[in-house]
């Protein structure tokens, strides 16, 4: 069975994200970028079901610019077999990446598509909502266990209070959710020798998928500043401080 895994570019989560002073956007000049964390666990559950015997192939794409491929490669460095760019300098929201999946799922026929249940710069949670909608696949969204056999993935998801367990007919579109496995780091050896594994790289217009505006971004601001706390010595000077200062009692 071929998995089909999406791998997103995004700010490290490490990072501290900087605004354009213009407020236009977030500004990514010199920052530093990571394969997003939800992604890396949708690589990670698909090399699982490579070693299990059950996945034969892992092809990872990605659509954004130039620099996606270095996740790409981070990606192969981890297991994936080969990977597919497609180019975008433009911004690309869910339901573009959507459409590119779509073709790519026409093309590839994976019995599996794994992604991650959001993108951490856009928060959006759509992409994999979406892809299954535009091809007809059923969903298990935030999964937290997975089981596959010959015909259906057996997907395990945390909901309000307890699980649920959906059993879905191949193909079908997983996301990930934080605790369906610990992502590992690529060794040293495989990172060398993913530089020789093939990235395909094409343009949305060669995949017949025209960026479609849906939404403009009107503007971006960094959260206001908070005070900082203070330690207070006994019960009886914070209950001082919530009545006369917080004025919450
Ligand atoms: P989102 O719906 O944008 O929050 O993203 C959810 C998931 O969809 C991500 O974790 C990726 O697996 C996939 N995805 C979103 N955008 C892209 C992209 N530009 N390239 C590849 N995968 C993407």
């Amino acid at each position: 069975m071929k998995v089909l895994v999406g791998v997103k570019r995004v700010i490290d989560y490490n990072v501290q994200v900087r605004v354009r002073p213009d407020n236009t956007d977030v500004d990514l000049t010199h920052t530093k970028m990571a394969m997003n964390p939800f992604c890396e666990i949708a690589v990670e559950e698909a090399i699982r079901l490579k070693e299990k015997g059950i996945a034969t192939e892992i092809v990872a794409v990605s659509v954004g610019p130039k620099g996606a491929q270095e996740q790409l490669r981070t990606a192969m460095a981890l297991g994936v077999d080969r990977a597919l760019h497609i180019e975008s300098e433009e911004r690309v929201d869910s339901l573009d990446v959507a459409r590119v999946m779509e073709k790519i799922v026409e093309e590839e026929q994976p019995g599996l598509v794994i992604l991650g249940k959001q993108a951490i710069d856009s928060d959006n949670n759509q992409t994999g909502q979406m892809l299954a909608a535009l091809t007809g696949m059923g969903q298990g969204t935030f999964a937290s266990e997975l089981a596959v056999d010959d015909e259906h993935v057996t997907v395990t998801r945390e909901v309000d209070g307890g699980h649920q367990t959906l059993s879905l007919r191949l193909p079908a579109v997983v996301t990930t959710d934080l605790r369906l496995n610990e992502p590992r780091h690529a060794r040293l050896p495989d990172i060398m020798k993913a530089k020789k594994k093939p990235i395909d790289t094409r343009s949305l217009e060669s995949l017949g998928v025209e960026i479609d505006r849906h939404l403009t971004l009107e503007r971006v601001e960094t959260p206001a500043e908070r005070n900082g706390g203070v330690k207070v010595g006994s019960v009886s000077e914070l209950v001082e401080k919530l009545k006369h200062e917080a004025k919450v009692l």
